[in-house]
This record gives C-alpha cells, sequence and structure tokens, in this order.
C-alpha cells in the first residue's frame, strides 16, 4: 500500500506511490542517537516513488561499512525524517514513526541485533542479523 506522513509540526510531508520494497528495524548505536529511540524501524522505497515536501536538513556521517550515510530531518520540530546510503543509490528508508498507516508498518527483520538495547524485546518470528546483511 502507498502510504503518506508528516513530521512532528507538519512543515515536511510524505506521500508514495508504492508499497515499501521492504521494511527493518534496526538495532545500531547510530539509529539509536539520531532517533532518540530504543531502535529505528524504516520503511525503504524505490526514491522515485516517494515524494517528499517541505525544507529539510540533513546530516551526513560514515557507516561501519564506510559508505555515507544521510539522514534528514525538519529544522523546524527536529522529526527524523528519511536516510539514505550512498552504496544503495535510488532508495530511500522512511522513518516508521512518521508513517500515517499503522497497517504499512511490517517489518520484516531485525538487523545490529549485536547492538540491540538487552531491553529491547525481539519477535524471534522474523529474521535477524547481527549486523547489516548482504
Ligand atoms: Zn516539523
Ligand atoms: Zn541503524
Amino acid at each position: 500500500m502507498s502510504v503518506s506522513g508528516h513530521c512532528l509540526c507538519g512543515a515536511v510531508t510524505i506521500s508514495t506511490t508504492a508499497d515499501p520494497a521492504f521494511s527493518a528495524n534496526c538495532h545500531c548505536t547510530d539509529c539509536r542517537h539520531s532517533t532518540g529511540a530504543a531502535y529505528a524501524t524504516l520503511l525503504f522505497f524505490k526514491e522515485d516513488d516517494v515524494t517528499i515536501t517541505g525544507e529539510r536538513a540533513t546530516f551526513s556521517h560514515p557507516s561501519d561499512r564506510g559508505t555515507t550515510l544521510t539522514k534528514s530531518f525538519c529544522p523546524k520540530c527536529g522529526s527524523p525524517i528519511a536516510t539514505q546510503n550512498d552504496a544503495r543509490p535510488g532508495m530511500i528508508g522512511i522513518r516508521a514513526g512518521q508513517v500515517d498507516q499503522p497497517e504499512a508498518i511490517k517489518p520484516g527483520r531485525n538487523v545490529f541485533l549485536d547492538s540491540k538495547l538487552p531491553s529491547t524485546p525481539i519477535d524471534e518470528s522474523l529474521a535477524g542479523s547481527p549486523r547489516m546483511p548482504g
């Protein structure tokens, strides 16, 4: 299903024309810092299927593999919006918390389980990997 979404203040809006290609819960420490949450749930789309309106600020940093991750957020309310990896051109990860359709948020796997918080429960029926698979 296509989804819509917005940041906390509403200045940034998101709409998609297609289903997410895949979705994952990421338990890495970078996701914790950038979201302020125990882990990050991301819905990955083809960039061409996603329209984001409103001004966004960005922050880029290296991944554990030396690729460049660029995260965007609303400069007004600070809500994280999206993340992109230069090793995966054409793909964009949308932060699940901004999505208006709860039923569209169906993470298929957990990644970076080796850095998850001890208090975070894990759905063992999902695929899991200690770091980023592939
Ligand atoms: Zn905002
Ligand atoms: Zn992460």
